[in-house]
């Protein structure tokens, strides 16, 4: 029964995070009516200090940024010029030089907070975008014509679609019966900043270590950010040692080529697993980001393939609402997941693939591996292939991808 209290939106997003707010906003730059719904206070966000999560957003990801108008609200993003990759102790390796594709570089570091905060003053300005938050539901039924949610409040929200942006274990995906595949690594990613002396001249190293993969990711002001990866059980260990025992053991994975070192601001560690989803929609309901996969973080890819979810599912929306047709209809979320699935599948595979490959320790293994990484950096062609893929360039982009408008 519809009360004074009900919204009508075109769109309902649930997760309001750096996935569903980019979506909402696009959405509602293009006209339409948008309503997100977040569980966490933003205040939380805003008000908090650097708490050690760090992005890289690819140069793709940050042309959707600015055909959105939140890239100019970020207070900070250090570029990512070029990407050294090396396996271990071995001399050979893969270098990236961004020079070699333009002028722009291949990325930028930024923080979480600080994405988080340039969305929500961009999210303040639209007025057809509506947050609720903190704010969640009680129920969400979908119906052949429309969804209706009743939030915890007592309000009802009806729409025309609901997404699913609300992360890796999306109770609207499980809610619509979805599975997932997927399986956990055993391995943990220990995240921290650490503070060096001498400059990173914006360059990213990764290096493959027998526990897993060790990037280190230029950041503003002579810091970079560790996604370190190690065995559960190591990692747990690790988390555990005090300040200067944790340093030390950093210290001899990073090596000296920055000088002086200290771990500044909060440690993180996160289990690592991959999961795809069986399908990206259902009646009424499409799932980005999260909600729809999640990949090892070896390529830092995993929010840059969630805006590629952003970017893909606006377009679709956006061109089937200006042809006066019913965006929430099967066949418009037919075309979201035909563009999407088969991309994320391939990136997911890419990087499990990298991954097995990396922390294998049998020498012919090894020797192989270090040829393979020597001969691409010698073949100018393949080289470029996969550092369009670092730029988030490769594919058919979506225009916001492509820093076009929708
Ligand atoms: C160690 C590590 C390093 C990484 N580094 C990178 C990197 O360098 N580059 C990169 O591209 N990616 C990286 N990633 C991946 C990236 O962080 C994630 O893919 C991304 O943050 C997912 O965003 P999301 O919005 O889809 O989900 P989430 O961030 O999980 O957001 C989901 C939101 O939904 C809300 N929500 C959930 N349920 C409800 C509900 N019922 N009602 C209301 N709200 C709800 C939650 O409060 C939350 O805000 C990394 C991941 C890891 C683990």
């Amino acid at each position: 029964m519809a009360t004074g209290k009900d919204i009508k939106t075109d769109i309902l997003v649930v997760g309001g995070s750096l996935n569903g707010l980019p979506l909402a906003i696009a959405l509602a730059s293009a006209g339409l009516d948008v309503t997100v719904l977040e569980r966490d206070d933003p205040a939380d966000v805003v008000d908090a200090g650097f708490d050690g999560r760090v992005s890289a957003i690819a140069h793709a990801s940050r042309n959707l940024f600015k055909s959105i108008g939140v890239w100019e609200y970020l207070e900070e993003a250090e570029p990512m010029l070029d990407i050294r990759i090396t396996d271990g102790p071995s001399k050979l390796f893969l270098h990236y030089d961004h020079r070699q594709l333009g002028d722009e570089p291949f990325g930028h570091m930024v923080e979480n907070r600080h994405m988080r905060m340039a969305l929500l003053k961009r999210a303040a300005e639209l007025d057809t975008l509506t947050l609720l938050a903190p704010a969640t539901y009680d129920t969400v039924e979908r119906q052949s014509d429309g969804v209706t949610a009743v939030l915890s409040d007592g309000r009802t929200v009806s729409a025309r679609l609901v997404v699913g942006a609300d992360g890796r274990n999306s109770p609207l995906r499980q809610a619509a019966g979805i599975g997932t595949v997927g399986w956990s690594y055993d391995q943990a990613g220990i995240v921290c900043t650490v503070a060096h002396e001498y400059p990173h001249n914006g360059v990213a190293q990764e290096r493959f270590l027998n526990p897993g993969p060790f990037a280190i990711l230029p950041m503003s002001q002579n810091r970079s950010s560790l996604v370190w990866t190690e065995q559960t059980d190591m990692a747990a260990k690790i988390m555990s040692l005090d300040e200067a025992a944790f340093e030390a053991q950093m210290a001899r994975r990073f090596g000296d080529y920055l000088g002086k070192l200290e771990v500044t601001g909060p440690r993180w560690s996160y289990p690592l697993a991959l999961h795809q989803s069986d399908s990206y929609i259902a009646e009424r309901l499409a799932l980005i980001g999260d909600a729809a996969h999640g990949m090892h973080p070896i390529a830092g890819q995993g929010l840059n393939l969630g805006l590629r979810d952003v970017a893909a599912l606006a377009e679709v929306i956006i061109d089937t609402a200006r042809l006066g047709l019913d965006f929430g209809q099967q066949a418009t979320l037919e075309k979201y997941q035909r563009w999407r699935r088969f991309d994320s599948l391939t990136l997911l595979a890419i990087t499990d693939g990298l991954n097995k490959l990396f922390i294998t320790d049998v020498a012919p293994v090894r020797l192989a591996r270090d040829l393979g990484l020597a001969a691409v950096h010698k073949m100018p062609r393949l080289k470029g292939f996969f550092m369009e893929h670092a730029r988030g360039t490769v594919g058919v982009l979506p225009r916001l991808l492509d820093g076009k408008p929708l």
